[in-house]
């Protein structure tokens, strides 16, 4: 290994335990509650696997969730992992002062204008949330709600289409699974 990527490693490392500092205390929605950690990590070593090999897209990976869900700041994260990470979970943060439709609407309209790092955190964020609702979702979602939100996250990575086709691969893929119809 040579000294920059050990010192590369050892940046990735530190932006996984901060997150799982600051998460610490959350679990995710699903039915098995798992500890929130998981799913930052799930978006970094997705990313990973398919071949990304950016620091700067990894560690915003493992931080994306970290203003969004807890009390970190984007001067925290600037200060810690300097202003392209930040940045970056800037651009995939939504605005929690705006009612919920709202941020979702945001999030549709933003896809096309993110920068390609975020483009990729955020493909990653939602091949993963989709996976996770197949494998454990919310105990209060019906199939309904759940057809609702794989066609929510259509329309947030269809802008994105052309940035990463072997991440727009895999969210097809995971898309095709869309629970069905409740008779
Ligand atoms: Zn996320």
């Amino acid at each position: 290994m040579t000294e920059v990527q050990g010192e590369a490693i050892s940046r990735i490392l530190g932006a996984a335990s901060f997150a799982a500092e600051r998460h610490r205390d959350q679990r995710r929605k699903g039915k098995d509650a798992s500890p929130y950690i998981n799913h930052p990590l799930a978006l970094a070593s997705l990313l990973a696997g398919c071949g990304e090999r950016d620091p700067t897209v990894l560690m915003a990976a493992l931080l994306h969730d970290t203003v969004e869900d807890t009390a970190t700041t984007f001067a925290e994260l600037e200060q810690a992992f300097g202003p392209e990470v930040a940045g970056i979970v800037r651009e995939v943060t939504d605005d929690k002062a705006l009612p919920k439709a709202e941020r979702k609407r945001l999030q549709i309209e933003h896809a096309a204008h993110l920068s390609r790092r975020a483009m990729l955190v955020k493909l990653a964020d939602k091949i993963c949330n989709l996976r996770d609702i197949l494998v454990s979702p919310p105990t209060d979602w019906g199939a309904q709600r759940k057809r609702e939100y794989f066609d929510w996250a259509k329309a947030v990575v269809d802008p994105m289409r052309g940035v990463h086709p072997r991440l727009e691969a895999l969210f097809d893929e995971v898309y095709a699974r869309k629970p069905a119809a409740a008779p």
